[in-house]
């Protein structure tokens, strides 16, 4: 997009993520004059879509499924003008099941009966406990959600304790902190007893960083599977970019301003108050009520000059491990020994609790893991439009993998510079998937390995190609996230704020902190 002349706003963002854009919007719509300023060609930091292998055929770059934005506070307030701008989403029934090395394979569906029909293959009492848990969850849905889109203030706590209290008596409100701190092993174990319906839905802890043994991991695995019974998933019609396009439309309607290719590289501020803002080209624009960075918590003391206990904090923040994608041209979905796999959005390659734990562990200690875990999205299945006719598309997540490399847990790659570690660490995933789904290799007609390394040069807050932008372990999330007293993404200069995957309520396309930010500023 050309420079925009006007260098005077009312707020300032760094970076158009998809919450600097919500952010930008919802102030746009109390009457505040913003732009947005973003280093990359083009916005949406990880909601991108593009023809990374061959013309005709669109791949979500990064993020593919919309659920989360879906479902956020910001599309129920919003949904309308989005979707006047062009938004438009695509419904999934089938979203998510899981391989296993044996043809076996488990899977959810909006339809129950169909859901619990799959897991009666492994075991009567989990489909039983499944139908229990799936009645419970409008009960329980509100608890979660309540906690997960509530400002993590003091005060805003104890109401949401107190309400719990009134509901679920003092009982059923430790009964549901247990929850919140358990591991997903630990709920797992607890709940069923196929290790296939338990991988399942452990593999979900590992889209974040809750690998089986993590404690506070235990509401993934249960938020994704009910939220995928009751609603299934949602994709972009299209792309994710869908949501990216319809924000942007929707905010220069509004008089904002998004600029693309340039760089911020310089908070201005003085007399403890930020003022504005540097770009690499030279110019300076002014802020008069805000900057907000979306950045990684640790280029923020990079761009203020600053070195408070604030910014030491910042800089000690800890990064999740690393993915890697692979983006295919196919002439046909993958050959799965079962074909009834070919109508779900995501295929889990994550066989057992165990692997997944060597996994992490592996990748934790800076090593390519012997057996990394697959997210096998199946875009085409539900949206033809991303591919020419007949044709598909495959978005490979490779989880995890480390944003520096140590060594090899398999001892067969010897080179520890993603430069040459790629191919064979990718060659290595595409193989797994080959045991999964015989003769997909032969199907390939285009590749596009992205490698951490590459995640992080398009994307610099994704460090170390860490998709969620810093660890959600409990050390790090709720009152902690990005650091305490600082959740809501004030910092010590007035009139600078954080904003993006690194404050709660943290990563996922949820826009959960640009809006609660705007909500804050604009007193609503
Ligand atoms: C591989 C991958 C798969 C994912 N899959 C999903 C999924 O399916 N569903 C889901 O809900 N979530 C998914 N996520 C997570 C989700 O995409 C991110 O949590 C989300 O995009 C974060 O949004 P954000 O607003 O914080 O900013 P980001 O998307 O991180 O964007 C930040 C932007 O700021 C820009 N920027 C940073 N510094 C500067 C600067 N100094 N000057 C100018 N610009 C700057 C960056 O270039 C970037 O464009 C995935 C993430 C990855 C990486």
């Amino acid at each position: 997009m050309p420079p925009n002349p006007a260098s005077s706003f009312d707020a300032v963002f760094i970076g158009a993520g998809h919450n600097s854009l919500a952010s930008a919007l919802h102030l746009a719509s109390k009457g505040w004059k913003v732009a947005v300023y973003e280093q990359a060609a083009v916005a949406g930091g990880a909601a991108k879509t593009g023809e990374y292998t061959l013309p005709g055929y669109r791949h979500d770059w990064a993020a593919m499924n919309l659920s989360l934005f879906g479902g956020s506070a910001f599309f129920k307030a919003n949904g309308p003008e989005l979707m006047q701008n062009g938004l438009e989403f695509v419904p999934v029934s089938k979203p998510f099941a899981s391989a296993f090395p044996d043809g076996g394979w488990c899977g959810v569906s909006t339809d129950l009966t169909e859901t619990v029909a799959n897991i009666a293959r492994f075991s009567a009492e989990d489909a039983e406990t499944w139908q229990r848990l799936a009645a419970d969850f409008p009960t329980e849905a509100p608890h979660l959600f309540g906690l997960l889109g509530s400002p993590m203030k003091m005060r805003a706590l104890a109401y949401f304790v107190f309400k719990t209290i009134r509901t679920k008596r003092l009982g059923g409100t430790l009964d549901f902190a247990r929850f919140l701190l358990q591991t997903p092993r630990d709920f797992l174990h607890g709940t069923f007893r196929a290790p296939q319906v338990q991988a399942m839905l452990g593999a979900w802890g590992m889209h974040l960083d809750f690998a089986p043994d993590i404690a506070g991991g235990a509401m993934f695995p249960y938020l994704e599977g009910m939220a995928g019974q009751a609603f299934g998933m949602v994709i972009g019609k299209g792309g994710a970019d869908t949501v990216i396009r319809a924000l942007t439309a929707a905010l220069t309607a509004r008089g904002g301003v998004v600029e693309t290719g340039v760089r911020v590289v310089r908070v201005l501020h003085g007399n403890g108050r930020a003022t504005g803002v540097e770009l690499a080209d030279g110019r300076v624009i002014t802020a008069g009520r805000a900057v907000i960075a979306s950045t990684a918590p640790s280029a923020l003391p990079r761009l203020t000059g600053t070195d408070t206990p604030f910014d030491q904090s910042l800089r000690a923040y800890t990064h999740a491990p690393g993915t890697m994608m692979i983006h295919l041209a196919l002439s046909d979905l993958p050959q799965w020994r079962d074909p009834a796999l070919r109508r779900y959005a995501y295929v889990h390659l994550a066989p057992s609790l165990d692997q997944m734990a060597r996994t992490y562990q592996q990748a934790v200690a800076g090593l390519l893991p012997e057996e990394p875990v697959l997210v096998v999205g199946q875009p085409t299945v539900v949206d033809p439009s991303r591919a020419p006719e007949g044709r598909h598309t495959l978005w490979l997540q490779v989880r995890m993998a480390p944003g520096t490399i140590r060594g090899d847990a398999a001892g067969a790659i010897a080179a520890t510079d993603w430069a040459e570690a790629a191919a064979p660490f990718a060659e290595r995933a595409l193989d797994i998937l080959e045991r999964y789904a015989p003769g997909t290799g032969a199907t390939i007609l285009g590749k596009r390995i992205v490698p951490p390394t590459e995640l992080e040069a398009d994307n610099p807050n994704l460090v170390g190609g860490d998709q969620v932008c810093g660890s959600h372990h409990l050390s790090q999330h709720f009152l902690f996230r990005p650091v305490r007293g600082h959740a809501d993404g004030s910092t010590p200069i007035r009139n600078l704020h954080l904003t993006g995957a690194a404050v709660w309520p943290g990563a996922g396309l949820g826009a959960g902190s640009g809006f609660l930010l705007a909500q804050k500023l604009t007193g609503k």
